[in-house]
């Protein structure tokens, strides 16, 4: 074939990328290109993304897409960078991590002006790879446009995928599997590793240009502080406190909250081996490497909390010259965390269980009600998304779907009546022109989900589309993608995975 037949590749537009950070921090990352692919087939694309950061994609077909999300030819304005980062993996320290299968394109920003970066994941080796191959598979790479749709569908902050590109080559893994490229969207890439990585190996300068790049990037209205470094800690552990809170009212496991899997921008990112937990139980563990249940559901507070305490040893230099000093007023820090994970959590919990924000609080009985339901929940290992929607029906005066999850359950009538007492008691304090009971009712369904991504559909899609069938897995995004809506169409989507399903059930980090 004479080189005339090769078609000409569609010059693309340029898609206004900026590139800040590599501008600011080029000592913290390597330019580098992806590699090209054989046969690149586009097969996801996140149109409502698209739109939302107003990427210029219309009247490109799918060949040129497929192209463009695969690396194999690029806009015009990309300057692809590998990232270097370090990190605490499974609470041991590795100085040098970095992106070793991913590449950040550079940045856009959305129609509001808030900045993402445009990131490849699995376009091949980067001087970061150790020993591995730079290549992601399929499968997992859709498993994160499932989770991360379906946590932003549930109002959860989350790195978001713009496109996969299945690539036509394998990827050799425990078995041979159909490779792909995942393009994604993230408030940024800064890692706790990424300052990890700067205190093992740079100066108080480096550090000090991180961190000030840092604020500027997340927490602008810092800029100015004196004691903006302080601040920066709170702003990020605020951030986690909020996200961890919320990750744990809809049964979410990441699976490996290594520190470089820890985003200063409060997203949810990197949950390779991430899944919802189905019955209720406080030490559910998915993650096949995680043999010691490190990254277990109930631990996921105090690990956050420990991942905190990393990024504030990385800046104690920067909170205070004195040493003791910074010390103290980091631990301050740290030492407030779990009151501050409670309280975003008890908001939730009130939420879930239908009290309104109104006076008269009373947090330490809200507290004790909410825990007591968990232990209701454990007692049984009761499905915990249908046990909290369930109870929305109760509130509307409707209990046959409730009581059919906890057979013989001598301590649900207790705890339904404490619960209608203390509804009760809201309601004499805030009356209200419409019946309390279905208003109740219809309040806690809008933040009760009745559909999360349930494990073995997701086994079932993901093997499908392995096996060449996009169908499944179409059809569950669109169902994890409007979790409060109950109907007849995605009613097979709430089923929880069957018993024998759940006992043999591991997850993967798809590397
Ligand atoms: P993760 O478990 O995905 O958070 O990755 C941890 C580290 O391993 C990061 O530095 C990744 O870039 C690197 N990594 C994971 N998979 C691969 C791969 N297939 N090739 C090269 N590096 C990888
Ligand atoms: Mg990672």
């Amino acid at each position: 074939m004479s080189a005339t037949h090769i078609p000409k590749p569609i010059p693309l537009p340029a898609f206004g990328l900026q590139h800040s950070y590599a501008e600011a921090l080029p000592q913290l990352c390597v330019p580098w290109r992806p590699q090209p692919v054989a046969t690149p087939r586009l097969v996801f694309i996140n149109r409502p993304l698209v739109a939302a950061l107003g990427l210029p994609l219309a009247g490109l077909d799918e060949a040129t897409l497929a192209a463009l999300f695969c690396g194999n030819v690029l806009p015009p304005d990309a300057r692809p960078v590998a990232q270097a980062y370090a990190g605490h993996q499974f609470g041991h320290f590795v100085p040098q991590l970095g992106d070793g299968r991913a590449l950040v394109l550079g940045e856009v920003l959305d129609r509001a002006g808030r900045r993402y970066d445009l990131a490849f994941k699995g376009s091949g080796r980067t001087p970061f790879s150790r020993r591995g191959d730079g290549k992601a598979a399929l499968a997992p790479m859709l498993r994160e446009v499932i989770f991360s749709e379906a946590l932003h569908a549930l109002g959860i902050p989350t790195t978001r995928v713009l496109a996969v590109v299945a690539t036509g080559e394998p990827v050799y893994r425990e078995r041979v599997l159909p490779g792909a490229v995942l393009t994604r969207v993230a408030a940024s890439h800064l890692r706790v590793g990424t300052f990890e990585y700067v205190r093992a190996h740079g100066g108080l300068d480096e550090l000090r240009a991180l961190a000030d790049y840092a604020i500027q990037r997340h927490d602008p209205p810092l800029g100015g502080c004196p004691d903006r470094y302080l601040r920066l800690l709170e702003a990020v552990a605020a951030r986690q406190a909020r996200l961890v809170a919320s990750w744990m009212a809809v049964g979410f496991v990441h699976g490996v909250m290594n520190t470089d899997n820890m985003s200063l921008s409060g997203e949810s990112i990197d949950f390779g081996p991430c899944a919802f937990m189905e019955g209720f139980d406080p030490a559910t563990v998915f993650s096949s490497i995680d043999e010691w249940g490190r990254y277990a559901y109930g631990n996921q507070p105090g690990i956050a909390a420990w991942n905190l305490a990393r990024f504030a040893e990385t800046l104690l230099p920067l909170i205070d010259d004195d040493p003791d000093r910074a010390v103290a007023r980091a631990s301050a820090v740290i030492e407030a965390l779990p009151q501050r994970y409670r309280a975003h959590w008890l908001e939730l919990m009130r939420a879930k269980l239908g009290l309104a924000e109104a006076a008269p609080r009373q947090d330490a009985q809200d507290e004790q009600l909410s825990q007591d339901w968990l232990d209701l929940l454990h007692a049984q290992q009761v499905d915990h998304t249908l046990a909290w929607r369930y109870l929305a029906d109760a509130a509307a005066g409707e209990e046959v779907r409730l009581r059919a999850l906890f057979p013989g359950q001598p301590g649900l009538d207790g705890w339904l009546a404490r619960w209608r007492a203390r509804c009760a008691a809201e309601d004499a304090a805030r009356p209200t022109t419409h019946a309390p009971g279905p208003e109740r009712a219809k309040r806690m369904r809008r933040v009760n989900p009745w559909i999360i991504p349930r494990n073995h559909r997701v086994e079932e899609a993901l093997a499908a589309a392995e096996a060449g069938d996009l169908g499944p897995f179409e059809r569950l995004l669109t169902a994890v993608t409007r979790p409060y809506d109950e109907d007849a169409a995605n009613i097979s989507y709430a089923e929880p995975s069957p018993a024998a399903f759940m006992r043999e059930f591991r997850t993967f980090c798809g590397t």
